[in-house]
């Protein structure tokens, strides 16, 4: 009787102590060639999904090239426009019928770095203002949801507590819908209706517009700067939204920032961007805030002329490396240890990004998702710091952040397995 109870105890406790062995906040940022989706888990277990890449655009033209933001190429309006409707809702509704999942995102022991010799960096007009900043088209079906899905396995991951769509660009929002529908999720949470945008290109409203028609009717927190976004263990602080930022500063935060410009940069509207919800995460003493595709005007109305944060450990890359986000009112004053830059192929790693990520005062590494074939030798980050080399044939490998209360922090490129834990 007492082997038994001894043997019945030790099968009650040992789940419960399996749990608890991991006290870590984990992050998977996920390769979307450009776009943004990264899977969240708390100690507690609990999960999130933030964005998700592009929505299936298989044979809908073009093996590459999509704007980086507003104007579909051509847009006549009524001329079917590319992209029409993407992110079908109701597509894979049944949980579990995963296609395939190619390329696992990260399967630990892939082949340690093809090696630079393989991919010379094209030195066709690196930074070239005003060319072609875009995100790759997807070719292969459902390329981003099957990552997706490759990292939620790896994550151990099978719903969703929230779903945070940052803003309503393709590359970010377009493929809610998709993953939503295959993953139970409890809660979405957005920065509402869309603002008045005249530029904005048809394949960004398409997304938009799907996104928007798929989570009417179900649990929606819209947020605005202040709100607290409901997630155990960890506090997430909106510090923007829909282009408006938190006016009353974070204890600790406060203090003038001396990387505010003479003049700030009047608001421009007409860009979705700008609506970027934006966060803090504080675990413990680990602190990581994630602007999405902020716009430069918009960080500096949250930055200038005083930091309500205070400094972060680490900073999400804004906008995959382009140059309309990351100024050093926002870059510098948080002075974070590392970033990771969601970039593509041929998508961010801007050179004047690249410049001031790299004048971080006390220095911050910079990881990437992609090698950036525009950027060339120079402006990308060591190889071990990359996740993806190439985009042919792409593994899609995702960088993983674990984080820990003392305030310390582990990435590891799921590539190769380089990693480097930095101290609090
Ligand atoms: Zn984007």
């Amino acid at each position: 009787m007492r082997v038994l109870s001894m043997f019945l105890s030790l099968f009650l406790v040992l789940p419960l102590a399996a749990a608890q062995v991991s006290d870590t906040l984990d992050i998977w940022v996920i390769d979307v060639e450009g776009g943004k989706a990264v899977i969240v888990k708390n100690p507690s277990g609990e999960t999130m999904m933030i964005d998700g890449g592009m929505p299936d655009m298989a044979g809908r033209g073009g093996g590459q090239g999509m704007p980086g933001r507003g104007g579909a190429p051509g847009g006549a309006p009524g001329a079917g426009a590319p992209g029409g409707a993407p992110g079908m809702p109701g597509m894979g509704g049944a949980p579990g019928g995963a296609p395939g999942a190619p390329g696992a995102a990260g399967a630990p022991g892939g082949a340690p770095g093809g090696g630079r010799a393989g991919m010379p960096p094209q030195a066709g007009a690196p930074g070239t203002p005003g060319g072609p900043q875009r995100a790759a088209m997807p070719a292969e079906k459902d390329r981003d949801l099957n990552r997706v899905i490759a990292a939620a396995k790896l994550a151990g991951v099978n719903a969703f507590d929230v779903y945070l769509v940052t803003h309503y660009d393709v590359d970010h929002a377009g493929n809610v819908p998709n993953i939503a529908g295959r993953y139970p999720t409890k809660l979405f949470v957005d920065h509402g209706p869309w603002l008045e945008n005249p530029k904005l290109g048809a394949m960004n409203k398409n997304a938009g517009d799907a996104y928007l028609a798929f989570v009417e009717g179900k649990p929606r927190t819209i947020v605005k700067p202040g709100d607290v976004i409901p997630f155990k263990d960890v506090r997430i602080t909106v510090l923007t939204s829909n282009e408006e930022t938190l006016q009353k500063p974070l204890p600790g935060g406060g203090q003038p920032n001396p990387f505010c410009p003479a003049e700030l940069l009047p608001p421009t509207k007409g860009d979705d961007n700008a609506s970027s919800v934006g966060t803090l995460w504080e675990f413990g003493k680990f602190r990581m805030a994630d602007f999405a595709d902020l716009l430069q005007w918009a960080e500096m109305k949250l930055m200038c002329p005083n930091n309500p944060i205070g400094t972060v450990s680490l900073l999400m890359g804004s906008h995959h490396g382009m140059p309309a986000s990351s100024s050093p009112a926002l870059v510098h004053a948080l002075g974070a240890k590392a970033t990771i830059t969601n970039n593509g192929e041929r998508k961010g790693i801007a050179p004047d990004v690249v410049k001031t990520l790299r004048s971080v005062p006390g220095g911050m590494d910079i990881w990437q998702l992609h090698y950036s074939t525009m950027a060339g030798a120079e402006l990308n980050a060591p190889e071990e710091f990359i996740a993806n080399m190439k985009q042919q044939e792409c593994q899609g490998f995702a960088i993983k952040v674990s984080a820990r209360r003392d305030g310390s922090f582990t990435i590891t490129n799921l590539r190769n397995n380089f990693s480097k834990t930095y101290k609090p």
